[in-house]
């Protein structure tokens, strides 16, 4: 295999791109992979993390550690600017570094979508730092409202109805005995008020049945949904509507969408949307750039309308494995195709429900065991990528006895 030298740097090892890091090492493709944080996470199960599950239990993987097993380079530190004329990359720890192809698989953020008080009050789900702040809150809400005269339920306003809305909604509902305190007096009780701007619940699921099964689980788990709820503001004890509704809120989450990283709005040399995606051809190469890619929810095709979703970064890191090493080799990058594989949410106690999308539109619906099955199987097929067959069945082993004592 012939020796290649720092040929690719990575910036953002996240859903898509620790998968690209781990898929070109083991191509024999010297690469340096860079990234703000330490550790991986899968961002798929960041509100279990907010609502109380284990650090452990969510397979956190140090990039060190991932480093090593595969033989690439990881730098921790935050990506800065782009120069694309020098060919190299600033970081904020005031190093340059030059690439013959670079990356960017940096992710999105959810957007304060301009309204008063989101910033100061509202905890966003964005980064696990984010989780571990959202999770600290929230016990301290429980406590304090359970320590209340007379003791009162303590109150959690989750705006927008998005996967990551709904999905906290239903672990935060089903934790909530989790986290009590066991010698607490009084039993501690939730409201969890779900505030929806669009008159239709969980407007960016196309599948009507998925959001009416998603609504019905929340329901029963006693989340009380509000649609057609525009927010007007965010305050530190409370939210109102642009209707003139008031939620108390011990704690508010703003789940309202996600947009691209800020970098691509603060970067000149790259074009961006209005959404803080830099601006890809189907081959996901940059429109200004050949040998500047990006991937997954830091990027947009205006022609290929490719949802913000792990499902989306997982299928673009597979592509451009093997893209980036023909580009390498003077080939010219093929376009990447979407194949939608479906939809699979999961509510804690309130269950799981799923969508598989069939290559002939022979579509299969789900629930129960097999949809909570599937749901981990996204996770598994990630960090079968990651770390190889024997530690994702040692980890698949895992589930099959945790579901065993559940039972
Ligand atoms: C709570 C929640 C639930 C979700 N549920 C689902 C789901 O059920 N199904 C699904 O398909 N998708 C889901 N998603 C969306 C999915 O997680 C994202 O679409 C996916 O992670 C995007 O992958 P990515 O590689 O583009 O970026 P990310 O996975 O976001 O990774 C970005 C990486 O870039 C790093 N980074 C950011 N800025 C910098 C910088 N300046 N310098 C260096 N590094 C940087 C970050 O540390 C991170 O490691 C969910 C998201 C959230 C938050």
């Amino acid at each position: 295999m012939q020796e290649r030298d720092n040929e690719v740097v990575i910036v953002g090892g996240g859903a898509g791109g620790a998968e690209l890091a781990v898929r070109l090492a083991r191509a024999g493709c010297a690469l340096r992979l860079i990234d703000q944080a330490a550790t991986h996470v899968w961002k798929p199960r960041l509100h279990e993390l907010a609502a109380g599950a284990a650090r452990g239990e969510l397979g956190e993987i140090a990039y060190r550690d991932l480093a090593e097993q595969w033989g690439f380079v990881f730098e921790q530190a935050g990506l800065v600017d782009i120069d694309p004329a020098a060919k190299q990359v600033t970081l904020d720890n005031d190093s340059r570094r030059g690439y013959r192809a670079l990356v960017l698989a940096v992710g999105g953020v959810t957007p304060d979508l301009g309204v008063t008080g989101v910033r100061e009050h509202a905890v966003m789900l964005d980064r696990s730092p984010d989780a571990d702040a959202l999770y600290r809150r929230f016990t301290d809400a429980l406590d304090r409202a359970a320590a209340a005269e007379p003791a009162r339920a303590a109150r959690v306003v989750i705006v927008g109805t998005g996967l990551t809305g709904v999905e906290l909604a239903g672990y935060l509902a089903s934790h909530r005995h989790v986290v009590a305190k066991p010698d607490g007096d009084q039993p501690q009780t939730l409201a969890i008020h779900l505030v929806e701007a669009s008159d239709t619940f969980m407007p960016g699921i196309e599948d009507a049945p998925s959001r009416r099964g998603a609504r019905t689980r929340l329901a029963d788990l006693g989340v009380s949904i509000h649609t057609g709820c525009a927010v007007a503001e965010v305050g530190a004890d409370h939210v109102t509507s642009e209707n003139g509704e008031r939620f108390d809120a011990d704690v508010t989450v703003w789940a309202a969408g996600r947009i691209g990283s800020p970098l691509a709005a603060r970067i000149d040399a790259l074009a961006a949307n209005d959404r803080q995606q830099w601006l890809v051809r189907d081959t996901l190469q940059s429109r200004d750039h050949d040998d500047i890619f990006a991937l997954g929810d830091c990027s947009a095709c205006p022609e290929s309308d490719w949802p913000a979703t792990a499902q989306v970064a997982s299928q673009q890191a597979e592509h451009l494995a093997e893209q980036v090493m023909a580009y390498l080799d003077g080939g010219s990058p093929s376009a990447f195709v979407f194949r939608d594989k479906g939809l699979l949410m999961s509510f804690g106690d309130g269950g799981d429900l799923g969508l598989v999308r069939g290559p002939l539109g022979d579509d299969l619906r789900i629930h129960g065991q097999v949809s909570h099955a599937a749901y981990r199987g996204l996770e598994r097929q990630h960090q079968w990528v990651l770390l190889g067959t024997r530690t994702t069945l040692e980890g698949v082993a895992g589930d099959v006895f945790a579901a065993l004592r559940r039972r």
